[in-house]
């Protein structure tokens, strides 16, 4: 099957009538769906009410094509075009939850894809510096997010590097594998700040969730997970 998440996005953000309508669609069904994935979640032990509430809030249908919608609230990635994908929703979950998000953080992700994980940790209050790798998807989420009223900072780069202009963050969450843990990104966490980052090899990772304390990392290691991989100066070479 192919995908053309590309066009599609880009023909919502340059069109608010069709935009429109996408919010308009956010019907019943979809919300009902959206509850069902909520409650999957919990049932898969992800504990943090503000996360289920707003992944029962964030339209994920948004970002798939019409004919695709119903993969929409399935608990699975999905891919996005230029290789990479949406993230699973227990992913998003999971890391959200990791990265004890409260309101008034401000949070860098690394990985921007879809901008759907970015649209979480705005709707729960956060203030999100996103950036990414592709240009493509970079344009494609900078275009789209605003309109459906989410609006983290997007910035167009190599995040293996961190974000070093707005450093210092409370949370920094890394959303593609990465070999080791960059250094640039432990530097870039504010006291008390935690990282949520999969390391592991190409296809499989353990997240690690790593905090600072008095100048001091200390780390916990979770299940193992599959992400793409992390490019860049500190990731993987292409
Ligand atoms: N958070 C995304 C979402 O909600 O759709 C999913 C991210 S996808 C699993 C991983 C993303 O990381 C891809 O879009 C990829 O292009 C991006 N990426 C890979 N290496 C990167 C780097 N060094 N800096 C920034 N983004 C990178």
């Amino acid at each position: 099957m192919k995908i053309n998440h590309l066009n599609l996005i880009h023909k919502r953000s340059t069109n608010w009538v069709s935009l429109l309508a996408t919010m308009i669609e956010d019907n019943y069904k979809l919300r009902g769906l959206r509850n069902k994935l909520v409650k999957k979640l919990r049932e898969k032990g992800i504990r943090d009410e503000a996360v289920l509430a707003a992944i029962g809030r964030v339209p994920r249908h948004v970002f798939f094509e019409n004919a695709l919608v119903d993969h929409a609230y399935q608990d699975k990635a999905f891919p996005i075009g230029e290789g990479q994908t949406i993230s699973q929703p227990y992913t998003v979950a999971f890391q959200s939850e990791k990265l004890e998000v409260k309101p008034g953080d401000k949070i860098l992700e690394i990985g921007t894809g879809s901008g759907y994980q970015a649209c979480i940790l705005v709707e729960m209050g956060a203030k999100v510096y996103t950036i990414e790798y592709n240009r493509k998807l970079y344009e494609s989420a900078k275009d789209m997010l605003p309109g459906l009223g989410y609006k983290p900072y997007f910035f167009h780069g190599d995040g293996s590097k961190g974000l070093l202009s707005k450093a210092p963050y409370n949370k920094i969450l890394v959303t593609a594998g990465a070999p080791v843990v960059p250094i640039a990104l432990t530097d870039q966490l504010a006291e008390g700040g935690i990282l949520v980052i999969p390391v592991g090899d190409r296809e499989k990772q353990a997240m690690l969730q790593i905090r600072k304390k008095n100048g001091k990392l200390t780390q916990t290691e979770f299940a193992n997970f599959a992400f793409v991989p992390l490019l860049g100066q500190e990731g993987w070479k292409v």
